[in-house]
């Protein structure tokens, strides 16, 4: 091994102290974030790739923290989960987004057909009052069951399977759809897969940065899109970035997209205007 300089590990020290410092100040700050509004939802559409109308519009939450600037939930999510915060800060979030989207129902311009997403955590899925939160909130907003999809990774489904499957059975039971999230990522097997009741997968960005780079790398997403098929499921490609990727994900009958090549994340007020355009209106 090469010897370090002098000084680079007590360096590495005082990065790993601040480091932890700041995961410290990220948790204490974390209770009472919301009800300050430091927190807000931004919507990303997943559009079908049939009509290019768009299909659902998915909940992603951001903190602009007043000192440390914006957190992205990758890195306070897992915070959250850690404290069982998650579970005040999902039932927000799923308010939050259904207020939105009952907002957007009252729009002309926005899609009878188009549906609400929103990500949820394994504690969530874990959490037996689970079930009667969503069906309250749906209810407090007046939006049906139908409307709504629940996104579900298979780490987090495979973490705890009997009791993501009750959860994941109740839900669908009630009439909301539940997505796979982050498909190809996980290391379950097709025949763990099979038994959970899914509605549709949504491949990996992993994959789709690979689509038509060359033909080894397409030809894998093609395994996960048929993967997929053999599931009977629907599918999304994420994280579509390029006019190629597009094409492939078009032509290899791929039935939502979803990713930065299509649209950002959106604020809620610029949600049916996008969608409205979408539509050829
Ligand atoms: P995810 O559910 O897989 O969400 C997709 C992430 O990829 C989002 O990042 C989105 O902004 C980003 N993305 C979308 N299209 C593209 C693209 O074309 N290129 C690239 N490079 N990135 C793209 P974001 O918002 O930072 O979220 C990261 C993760 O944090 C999410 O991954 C999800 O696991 C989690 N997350 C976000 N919001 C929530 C939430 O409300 N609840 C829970 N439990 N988790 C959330
Ligand atoms: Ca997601
Ligand atoms: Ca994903
Ligand atoms: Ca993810």
């Amino acid at each position: 091994a090469k010897r370090r300089a002098p000084g680079t590990l007590r360096v590495f020290d005082a990065e790993m102290r601040e480091e932890e410092r700041l995961r410290m100040q990220v948790a204490a700050d974390l209770p009472r974030a919301a009800e300050r509004a430091e927190m807000r939802l931004v919507y990303q559409p997943i559009v079908r790739t049939r009509s290019g109308g768009t299909e659902s519009l998915e909940a992603l939450v951001r903190w602009d923290h007043p000192e440390l600037g914006s957190i992205p939930p990758d890195r306070f999510i897992p915070l959250a989960e850690a404290s069982g915060q998650i579970i005040p800060l999902g039932a927000w979030i799923l308010d939050r987004a259904l207020e939105a989207y009952a907002g957007w129902r009252r729009d002309p311009r926005f899609p009878r057909d188009a549906a609400l997403s929103v990500n949820l955590s394994r504690r969530q899925l874990a959490d037996p009052g689970f079930c009667r939160t969503a069906s309250t909130l749906l209810a407090k907003h007046g939006v049906p069951a139908s409307r709504l999809h629940l996104e579900v990774t298979e780490r987090e489904v495979m973490d705890e399977p009997e009791a993501a499957l009750r959860t994941l059975a109740k839900l669908r039971a009630g009439g909301i759809r539940i997505d796979l999230d982050d498909f190809g990522t996980g290391q379950s097997s097709l025949a763990a897969l099979h038994r959970f009741p899914l509605d549709v997968l949504k491949i990996d960005r992993a994959f789709v940065s690979g689509l038509g780079v060359d033909a080894t790398r397409t030809a894998v997403f093609r395994g996960v899109l048929d993967l997929a098929r053999t599931l009977r499921l629907e599918v999304v490609a994420e994280g579509i970035e390029t006019p190629l990727q597009l094409e492939i994900a078009t032509s290899l009958r791929c039935d939502f997209v979803q990713g930065f090549g299509l649209s950002r994340p959106l604020r809620p007020e610029d949600v049916p205007a996008f969608c409205h355009a979408a539509a050829g209106g």
